[in-house]
């Protein structure tokens, strides 16, 4: 049964009208704003959610009470009105009123193909979208006269089995029956949540008198913004088109005029300079009152002009800041304001080279994106081809099985990485989003033919090394060939909105940074210090590596003391570096953490060679190698447990950073070192270490009669750390969450295995997220909770941050503020993000 229609729910756009976003939509409420401005908006009426869900349900809305402020025989355009116009909603429908009888007339007024054309096109409109016929019988005919007309007609009766509905109650009837009923399908639910609408997200509609841009006098329509697209600059952008409606002067293949003056051909400010004026003046007034970017629509109708609609105008993220400075640098919003109106995310687009939207994707597969931004190059398949590449000045990609130490000269020579193996915290991944190098890893189903030196594709498809590919860190894409690029774009308006930013934002930003370049990177990106060095991808380098492969043969301490010698100077050079470029900025160096096995070659030409340098048996290095080899060496011999029973190494670092502090403090920088002690299960093991640092601090100072000081931390990255937190906190100055490793303990999940079946768990829902990306604020987060109250309870002004790759994430920002930690450290890339995340958590 049909209940009667509350036609309370339609309101006439008036300037005093009771209207708002969540009752009519976001359309008919900038309809109204517009008509508050003072534009030519058309007479328009509004429905309002609640009356399109009754017509959704079957209510017959009173057409005469809307129709009623249009007078006699009107025409009319439907068009949507969803409180978002991100989240979509039916396509408009234009000249909704047209009949046989109002046809003729207009042929007198208007021309006969001129209304043919309006017609039709409504015809085409009313039978697909509304009585839903297939869409192939109402093409629209390239020559719009009589016959053609006579032909869709028939085809319209056929299809439809009834005459072309001739009343303009029952055409808005069923469009507005049709409309509502679209918003309700299931296939625009999924569209729409998947921007991101609520269930419950409601549609209005808006009824407007057409301003026809056809006919007698100068009629057209056209499409004005006053921004470029794509980079967000002040730039008069559109086209208009004689006898035209809608958008059609954007598609025109000829006859659009430009909108200013162009030399490619006429324009509007030209032929209708005092149109041309009217639309800045109204562009100008949108921006002020709307305090928005806006594209207008618009119609010329006998050389008068109507304004019918504003939309905001659709945007890159490089023209989001540009547009959201300038608007706050002219006043029209607060710098607050900006800073909100930028999602962090996009940010990662100005930051790194990006495949061009616009540009077509040749995709050979998609894996984990675990370092923004795309770079193409030739394929290499081992550091060392990497490295000649490079020498030679050709772009390489480094596609790997996965990374480790070995590689990472390797990666430095590549312009992006590619692992068939391992997540978002593997090494290729942490060490390229380090770099800025984009890198793409777990693409499992790439094959590599070592012997053949070839990637085989899923489908087949090989590509040679020396094959172009393109790797898109942003998506997970691998690409064949070179698509185009958008560089990245770090410009004023960029740095601008991040130091409104810091202005906000109440929680420390800090860069994990190993070397000088990194540390640069962080200084750019406005770090507030290195919240993470990793000392041992210092030790990789050049000859490095060598001496601490010595140092792993030598069998006595004192043996090991003299090799490391010959590390010191380095290391001391490292440090100087980095408290040079930080310049008073706090510097936190974690002493060394990885098992000594990773430092040993794997393969048989590596160990020939190095038994080669160190003078011994093959033999000898084979055993060598085989005595420190893991079942577990993540659980193993690593961070603090090598620092206790192979001591000369941390004393080693620990002087070379006392020796750095002294001479960098001496350049001018005032330095106090953090030195932090890595995978901490238990309170003695501080203390061991402590003591250990303190007496080398007391040697160097003696022998250098310089006094400094230093800050010594724990890495809370075992369950145990956190759960001791309270104790451990008594011999810290500081303890910072390295939530890698907390979350791969906490969970038992190997960070490096875990990619081979994390989109299987995800998928299924098991995590809701992969962890080691997203922070589990549930299970890690009770410990790290739990950590932070013990550790602050022992030591209440203890400084607490989180270092593992999760620092950079919204949620963990967000987290980490409401337990009160100090800072949070991230990759240098990742810097500007996070200061922006941080900034809009606190306003
Ligand atoms: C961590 O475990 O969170 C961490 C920062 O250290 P790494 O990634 O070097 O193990
Ligand atoms: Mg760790």
């Amino acid at each position: 049964m049909q209940k009667e229609f509350d036609y309370a729910d339609v309101t006439l756009i008036a300037p005093d009208a009771a209207m708002s976003p969540a009752v009519h939509g976001g359309r008919a409420k900038c309809l109204q704003r517009l008509v508050r401005l003072g534009m030519p908006v058309p007479t328009t009426v509004a429905l309002s959610f609640a009356a399109v869900r009754k017509i959704a349900a079957g209510e017959v809305p009173d057409i005469n009470a809307i129709l009623q402020p249009f007078g006699p025989e009107p025409l009319l355009s439907v068009r949507p009105s969803s409180q978002s116009p991100d989240w979509g909603g039916p396509g408009a429908i234009l000249n909704v009123g047209m009949c046989d009888s109002r046809y003729e007339a207009m042929c007198g007024q208007i021309g006969e193909q001129a209304a043919t054309s309006l017609y039709l096109r409504f015809i085409q409109s009313y039978a697909t979208h509304v009585a839903r016929l297939d869409d192939e019988a109402f093409d629209l005919p390239e020559i719009p006269d009589r016959a053609a007309l006579a032909r869709v007609m028939q085809a319209y009766e056929e299809e439809a089995e009834e005459r072309f509905p001739q009343d303009v109650r029952r055409q808005l009837s069923d469009i507005l029956g049709s409309m509502s009923r679209a918003w309700e399908g299931t296939s625009a639910r999924l569209l729409r949540r998947a921007k991101g609408a609520p269930p419950d997200a409601g549609l209005g509609l808006v009824v407007q008198a057409m301003a026809l841009g056809v006919g007698q006098g100068e009629c057209g329509s056209g499409v004005i913004q006053f921004v470029d697209p794509s980079t967000g600059q002040p730039q008069v952008r559109g086209r208009y088109l004689s006898q035209s409606q809608g958008r059609d002067a954007l598609s025109a293949p000829s006859g659009a005029l430009y909108l200013t003056r162009d030399p490619r051909g006429p324009s509007l400010e030209e032929q209708l300079p005092e149109t041309f004026g009217d639309l800045i003046a109204y562009g100008d007034r949108t921006r002020t009152r709307l305090r928005e970017e806006m594209q207008l629509e618009f119609t010329l109708d006998g050389g008068q002009l109507a304004i019918l609609d504003a939309v905001r105008v659709a945007r890159t993220s490089r023209a989001t800041v540009r547009i959201a400075v300038d608007l706050a640098l002219d006043g029209v919003i607060s710098p607050e304001e900006a800073v909100t109106r930028v999602d962090p995310a996009a940010l990662s687009e100005l930051l790194h080279r990006q495949v061009d939207p616009a540009a077509s994707r040749d995709r050979v597969t998609r894996g984990i994106a675990a370092s923004p931004g795309a770079a193409t190059g030739r394929i290499v398949l081992t550091a060392n081809d990497a490295q000649a590449s490079a020498a030679r000045g050709e772009d390489c990609i480094l596609v790997r099985r996965e990374t480790s130490s070995e590689d990472i000269r390797g990666m430095h020579a590549a312009v992006g990485v590619l692992t068939m193996r391992g997540g978002v915290t593997s090494h290729a991944a942490v060490i390229g989003r380090g770099l800025g190098l984009p890198c793409v890893v777990g693409a499992s189903d790439l094959r590599i033919d070592r012997k053949h030196k070839v990637l085989i594709a899923a489908d087949g498809r090989q590509f040679r090394e020396g094959d172009v590919v393109t790797v898109d860190g942003t998506t997970g894409d691998v690409l064949a060939g070179e698509p185009a690029m958008l560089e990245a774009a770090l410009d004023e308006a960029f740095q601008q909105l991040l130091t409104w930013a810091d202005d906000f934002r109440d929680i420390g930003v800090r860069a994990n940074a190993d070397t000088p370049a990194d540390a640069q990177t962080a200084r750019n990106f406005a770090a507030e210090g290195i919240g993470l060095c990793r000392t041992e991808h210092m030790f990789f380098e050049g000859e490095r590596l060598s001496v601490m492969r010595e140092m792993i043969f030598a069998d006595k301490g004192e043996d090991r003391t003299a090799v490391l010698e010959r590390l010191l100077p380095m290391q001391r050079a490292d440090f100087m570096d980095l408290f040079e470029i930080m310049a008073g900025h706090p510097v936190c160096i974690r002493l060394f953490d990885p098992p000594l096995h990773e430092f040993l070659p794997s393969d048989n030409a590596g160990i020939r060679e190095l038994a080669d340098v160190l003078d011994l048996q093959l033999s000898d290095v084979t055993r060598r190698i085989e005595e420190l080899e893991e079942y577990n060496p993540m659980l193993g011999m690593r961070g603090v447990r090598l620092g206790i029973t192979v001591p000369e190494i941390y004393e080693m670092q620990a002087r070379a950073i006392f020796e750095a502090t002294i001479a960098a403090s001496r350049k001018g920088a005032a330095v106090v070192p953090e030195i932090m002690i890595p995978l901490v299960s238990a309170m003695r093991e501080v203390e061991l270490v402590k003591n250990r640092l303190d007496a080398i601090a007391v040697k160097v100072r003696n022998e250098t009669g310089a006094s400094f000081t230093y800050r010594l931390g724990v890495m809370v990255e075992t369950p145990r750390a956190a759960l001791r937190a309270g104790d451990i906190a008594l011999h810290s100055a500081f303890l910072s969450f390295g939530t890698n490793d907390l979350t791969q303990m906490t969970y038992g999940l190997s960070r490096d295995d875990a990619g081979r079946f994390m989109s299987a768990y995800v998928q299924q829902r098991v995590y809701d997220e992969d962890p080691f990306h997203t922070l589990d604020l549930e299970g890690v987060g009770e410990l790290l909770t739990m950590g932070a109250e013990r550790a602050r309870d022992a030591v209440p002004d203890i400084v607490l941050s989180i270092c593992g790759e999760h620092g950079g994430a919204r949620s963990a920002i967000e987290f980490s503020r409401q337990r009160g930690l100090n800072y949070v450290s991230c990759s240098p890339f990742r810097v500007p993000i996070a200061r922006l995340s941080a900034a809009q958590l606190a306003l």
